[in-house]
């Protein structure tokens, strides 16, 4: 194995580390970086600060945001009675694409999976009960991936909501989304389906 300098060598770790990049691709890029001029190069470190010290979680929603409460949280007309229980980001992305659903979210930051050690208290479901609790929520629709997962955690929350909550109304995305799918990856078309299409757990 070639010895690189230090910093080169630090940098090929570093980007080993990301998803998708092997040995290999951290080397290509490296010395593609290397070969850029500094204020180039320079813009992938700064692009990387600026997610870093920008972008937190929404304290209400747990979407990802530069300003607290998010954009959908504060946004004026939205119908803060419905919310959205979503696993990701990028699943609340996926739905807002479709300019169909004029409710809330709740992003879960995750799902309850055994095989990855996520327990439903590494999930912001204590949140969700908290904004529960205001009352102003009156229905709660499921949002999590049709996956074995997705579906066990749905279970799980409903059950925790019918226990604490009975009166808020319990609806999940209607089945058009093919088992296994995923949100974020689903067409517009289906996803708008997905949403008026919801049906009562
Ligand atoms: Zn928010």
């Amino acid at each position: 194995m070639t010895n690189y300098t230090q910093s080169i060598q630090n940098l090929m770790n570093e980007l080993a580390r990301l998803p998708g990049i092997g040995m290999r691709s951290a080397e290509r890029i490296a010395f593609h970086l290397l070969k850029q001029n500094p204020p180039e190069a320079m813009k992938l470190a700064d692009a990387i600060r600026d997610v870093k010290t920008r972008i937190r979680h929404c304290s209400v929603c747990y979407n990802l945001t530069e300003q607290d409460p998010c954009g959908i949280c504060s946004e004026a007309g939205r119908d803060q009675g419905l919310v959205c229980v979503v696993e990701q980001p990028k699943d609340l992305l996926a739905l807002e694409s479709t300019g169909l659903y004029r409710g809330a979210y709740h992003v879960l930051l995750g799902r309850i999976s055994p095989l990855e050690e996520m327990e439903p208290s590494d999930l912001t479901i204590e949140p969700l009960m908290q904004r529960l609790a205001s009352g102003i929520i009156r229905e709660v629709i499921m949002g999590t991936n049709p996956t074995m997962e997705g579906d066990g955690t749905a279970l799980y929350i409903q059950g925790l909501i019918a226990g604490r909550f009975p009166n808020v109304q319990l609806t999940r995305l209607a089945r058009g989304l093919p088992a296994g799918s995923n949100i974020e990856y689903a067409n517009k078309n289906i996803l708008a389906d997905a949403i008026s299409g919801r049906q009562r757990m």
